[in-house]
């Protein structure tokens, strides 16, 4: 697994005596201050009952396997508790464990939490019980890694801060795969309310897509205290590639302060969803053109969102870089609660993809914004519909604005066509410091924090990108096999020769690319002998082109999206395939079949060629999955189905949360003869996003299409359905919908 990789080569040991490191980063232990240091946990359990203020518990190096830790004791201000690692980095908890935390001013310093999983609710609990909470407790350059439920859809969450006046900082967060946030502050009792927290300098990486609700990084409060104060801090923290649902924090309380922060490539927003008087400013959101990057979407009353920085954010809808609700009038606590008095200043907006206004309006959600205004801000984007607007917007008031892009003319914003940004030292772009500019957009004192000041100073982070591919040319299958072996994410595999026997599936976990070298006479075929030519593990990046795809009686799929629990997404592209079947015999498997444990962050076929087929080509079904799906977005551009059982892609989801960036669904300049004539051409039920354009569908099934959230781009335009049934649209009820041909879809 990538992960692991990347930890057992890069885990830096601190070889820093305990003393050495005790003076640089905690309180001077006084004088009569005791060390106790244990290597089983009989000996732990013992010394805890014996701490006294500032006393420091060690656990020796080594693995501690299925430790349920409590850690109750009382330090004071001046003398505090420690709990820490002999060597940070060389303390591994792991097997079914986790760590409970009662009493206060205490200090848990260098473990690291790995490859297991909690057998409670928390894997890191503030609290010892409901009776005995955490207070004024800092826990610090501590690392949990894929230490994940066995089962996705059982919840749990890495860190639950409850009491008072605790800390959170410099901790390495990465690769929770099962349900629940990876962070939570609880404000379930009185005592944990208006809590003043601080969680600063962190380090939250890569979480993959979760395919359902429950994959936020951070979530404050809920919807039932939403209206309680939390005063929680979050500043100068890192996100990088927090993927896991449409909410990367997600705020259900009031007087929060999200500030500093930034967000790399991050999909999803930070989302104000229950609770007024938050403020978000002062962060830096870079999208780097990566699809569903969002930036911040505001519901409740009294949000202020300031000074903040997007560019290249690349996500709509709810994922826009600035989103502003529609509320639902006297709404219940857990549904929309009606903007007012929000404030959206000196924001910088560059190239990016849209800003929404009365965003989500519908027969529920009706109440437009109301004395909101957005002012001092600079929008320099070339997008062709930056802005989209779904309701009554004249209760925000638009002005002082500057924009390159006359679509922002009627929102308050001075048209100035052309706008020279620059980098400027901060490492973000501004506009010449002259007149009217000076007082829009972000601030220029921004600092924004560097990657290596968050997390833990001992452990080395995985690269933030992927090392210059190398190219290896292979002529045979057992070479083939070898350098898939030996791949590192990124390279590259070029097949000279004309076929390639494989004795068993290649089976691929970070990207990939397999070519077929472009000065050969013949496109290179592969076959295998085993149940398929590819297994696609968690992590994997497949990419596949100008190849031959063989099949042999022994196949069950060509390519198998393969897991007995979820732990990470895959993504898979083809372009220039050919898929050839055994003369006379139409095989009846799928070219891609898909565990149910599984999720594509996205699979495209481009330029993709198959006959005589006798199964489907994409099986992505989640029925009976309740709510969860198999993949976010399929792509089909330019390609050719002839004489396939089908269908071509059957795609299921049940529910209608909205928590998730699809499914979604593209086939555009495609042609289908003779698909799924028994049946179905394509079976998409049910999907958020469609577009068929530019097909051409010969004496095929049935084209049956369940929608389920509406508001996604849905279009059918420009396709001929010749000797085949026109396409039936049913609601997400099962309803049919009218069908309209390049109509706009709503
Ligand atoms: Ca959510």
């Amino acid at each position: 697994m990538g992960m692991s990789i990347f930890l057992s080569k890069s885990f830096t040991k601190a070889f820093i005596g305990a003393l050495g490191y005790a003076i640089a980063v905690l309180p001077v232990s006084a004088a009569n201050a005791e060390n106790y240091r244990v290597t089983d946990q009989a000996a732990y359990k013992k010394a805890v009952k014996a701490l006294q203020p500032g006393d420091t518990l060690i656990l020796a190096n080594g693995e501690w396997r299925d430790f349920e830790m409590v850690f109750e004791a009382r330090g004071t201000k001046d003398q505090p508790i420690t709990l820490r690692a002999e060597t940070p980095g060389d303390v591994i908890i792991t097997g079914r464990s986790n760590l409970r935390i009662g009493g206060a001013y205490l200090i848990v310093y260098g473990l690291t939490f790995k490859d297991g999983y909690s057998p409670g609710k928390e894997v890191v609990s503030f609290r010892r019980d409901s009776n005995t909470l955490a207070h004024h407790t800092r826990f610090t350059e501590n690392a949990i890694i894929d230490f994940n439920k066995p089962d996705r859809t059982s919840n749990d969450q890495w860190v639950a801060l409850f009491g008072k006046n605790n800390r959170v900082d410099h901790n390495y967060f990465a690769g929770k795969t099962n349900k629940g946030p990876t962070f939570a502050v609880r404000l379930n009792t009185e005592e944990s309310r208006a809590n003043n927290h601080r969680i600063d300098h962190n380090f939250f990486g890569h979480r993959p897509p979760l395919g359902g609700n429950g994959g936020e990084t951070i979530r404050i409060g809920v919807s039932d205290y939403s209206r309680t104060r939390s005063d929680t801090l979050i500043t100068r923290n890192y996100f990088e590639r927090r993927n896991g649902e449409v909410e990367i924090i997600s705020v259900k309380s009031e007087g929060n302060r999200i500030s500093e922060n930034v967000f790399y490539e991050s999909r999803g927003a930070v989302v104000l969803r229950h609770g007024g008087q938050n403020t978000v400013s002062r962060n830096v959101f870079f999208g780097n053109g990566v699809s569903d990057t969002g930036g911040i979407r505001i519901i409740n009353e009294n949000q202020t969102v300031t000074g903040n920085y997007f560019e290249k954010l690349r996500g709509t809808k709810f994922l826009s870089a600035l989103t502003i609700m529609n509320g639902v009038p006297n709404s219940a606590i857990n549904r929309y609660h009606q903007v007012k008095n929000a404030l959206v200043a000196n924001n910088s907006f560059l190239d990016v993809a849209s800003v929404g206004f009365a965003v989500g309006a519908d027969e529920e959600r009706s109440a437009p914004p109301l004395d909101s205004a957005f002012k001092n801000n600079l929008l320099v984007t070339d997008s062709d519909m930056p802005v989209s607007v779904f309701d009554d917007i004249s209760g925000i008031s638009f002005s002082e604005n500057i924009s390159n892009n006359a679509a922002f003319a009627p929102y308050g914003a001075a048209i100035q066509p052309e706008i020279d940004l620059v980098r400027a030292e901060n490492g973000l772009l501004y506009p010449p410091q002259t007149g009217k500019f000076s007082s829009v957009g972000a601030p220029r004192d921004l600092v924004p924090v560097k990657r290596s000041e968050t997390g833990p100073s001992w452990l080395e982070k995985p690269a933030q990108k992927i090392k210059d591919a190398r190219v290896i040319d292979v002529s045979s299958g057992s070479e083939l096999s070898q350098a898939v072996l030996q791949s590192l994410p990124g390279d590259s595999i070029v097949l000279s020769g004309a076929t390639y026997d494989l004795e068993a599936p290649l089976v691929i976990d970070h990207a990939l690319t397999l070519r077929g070298a472009s000065s050969a006479s013949v496109k290179a075929q592969l076959k295998s002998h085993g149940p398929s030519i590819f297994i696609l593990k968690e992590g994997a990046r497949l990419t596949l082109e100008n190849l031959v795809l063989g099949a042999t009686d022994n196949n069950k799929a060509l390519l198998h999206a393969k897991a007995k629990n979820y732990r990470g997404a895959y993504s898979l592209a083809m372009t220039d395939i050919v898929v050839a079947a055994p003369a006379g015999e139409a095989l009846p498997i799928p070219v891609l079949d898909t565990d149910a444990e599984t999720f594509a962050e996205q699979i495209t076929l481009d330029h993709f060629v198959i006959r005589d087929w006798g199964g489907p080509v994409l099986s992505l079904s989640g029925e009976g999955l309740a709510g969860w799906y198999l993949a976010d977005d399929v792509t089909i551009t330019n390609s050719v189905f002839e004489n396939l059982g089908g269908p071509l892609v059957i795609f299921g989801r049940e529910g209608r949360d909205e928590s998730t960036f699809g499914p979604r669904f593209s086939l555009i300049g495609s042609t289908l003869t003779d698909v799924g004539q028994k049946d179905y051409a394509l079976y998409l039920n049910a999907i958020d996003g469609l577009i068929l354009r530019d097909n051409h569908i010969v004496r095929s099934g049935a084209v049956y299409i369940r929608r389920r959230v509406l508001g996604m781009p849905f279009s059918i335009a420009d396709t001929v359905f010749q000797q085949s049934p026109k396409p039936q649209v049913f609601d997400e009820a099962g309803k049919a919908m009218d069908l309209v041909q390049n109509g706009a879809g709503k």
